[in-house]
């Protein structure tokens, strides 16, 4: 069960699996709008509510922050909705950008949001093993198919426990030497050959700062317009991966303009400003 908060004052969301970890969220993010309402006195702190008359006053500063923050969010309470999906935003089909450390609780947390409820996985990695891992460790079942698409040697090296003669996966193996065209026809054939007949697809693109890194801008940009219509056509949702605090504020501001929605991964807890 996911939930979500929205605030009405902006355009922040969270989500998590947990109704308080949502609230708690929310609170943190609510109390932002009423900092002018809190007030440091001689005794303490006070605080005054914008909605109502209540006003309360202590010494311990703390306890007066928590206090605020509860009686906040007891107004907007009903904005908090369960069993949701990020995605539903979008609905469900379309680009969205997961701005976490590649490698992060946040990271696989998301990974799994949207991989759960397809029927297809698509994987673009540079590390399958730990992709394979994370299915087959938080899914309660393997989807019914699972494309990996990797330049790594050897992908399923170094895997225990999985019995792959069992396991409904493919592996397409990439070379490293090739360009962002080819990359591109790979992974429209895969999805011409999955998307009429297979169900849902969850595409998953661990590989945006391998080819930040790689090529030129605005080859990226203009290749990722591309690549996005594509799965758009075939009805998928797309996640990709990317850390912003590694990146350049231009390349940062490009990305801003190809995707549908953004999300920061924390943990366990979902953002989007948007
Ligand atoms: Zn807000
Ligand atoms: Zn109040």
């Amino acid at each position: 069960m996911v939930y979500r908060w929205r605030c009405r004052n902006c355009d922040f969301s969270t989500w998590s699996a947990s109704n308080e970890t949502t609230a708690e969220a929310a609170k943190s993010h609510l109390i932002k709008h009423y900092e002018r309402n809190i007030r440091t006195e001689d005794f303490g702190v006070a605080w005054s509510c914008p909605y109502c008359e209540t006003e309360q006053r202590g010494h311990d500063k703390e306890q007066m922050i928590q206090a605020f923050k509860d009686h906040l969010f007891g107004h907007v309470e009903p904005l908090l909705e369960s069993g949701v999906h990020v995605a539903d935003d979008i609905g469900r089909t379309g680009n969205i950008l997961v701005n976490a450390p590649l490698e992060s609780t946040g990271a696989d947390n998301a990974r799994i949001h949207f991989l759960a409820p397809a029927d297809v996985c698509l994987f673009v990695t540079t590390n399958p093993k730990r992709r394979i891992e994370l299915l087959d460790e938080e899914l309660s079942e393997w989807p019914a198919w699972s494309i990996i698409i990797t330049t790594k040697s050897q992908p399923m090296a170094g895997i225990d426990g999985i019995d792959f003669s069992t396991v409904p996966l493919e592996v397409v193996q990439l070379n490293k030497s090739l360009g962002l065209s080819s990359l591109g026809e790979t992974v429209a054939r895969v999805l011409d050959e999955n998307e009429s007949t297979s169900g849902k697809i969850s595409m998953e693109i661990d590989i945006l700062p391998e080819i930040i890194a790689k090529f030129e801008l605005q080859d990226v940009f203009n290749f990722l317009h591309l690549f996005t219509s594509r799965s758009e056509r075939a009805g998928a949702l797309s996640h990709y991966y990317f850390n912003p605090e590694t990146q350049s504020e231009s390349t940062v501001n490009i990305l801003d303009q190809v995707f549908d929605m953004q999300i920061n991964a924390n943990g366990s807890v979902f953002e989007s400003h948007s």
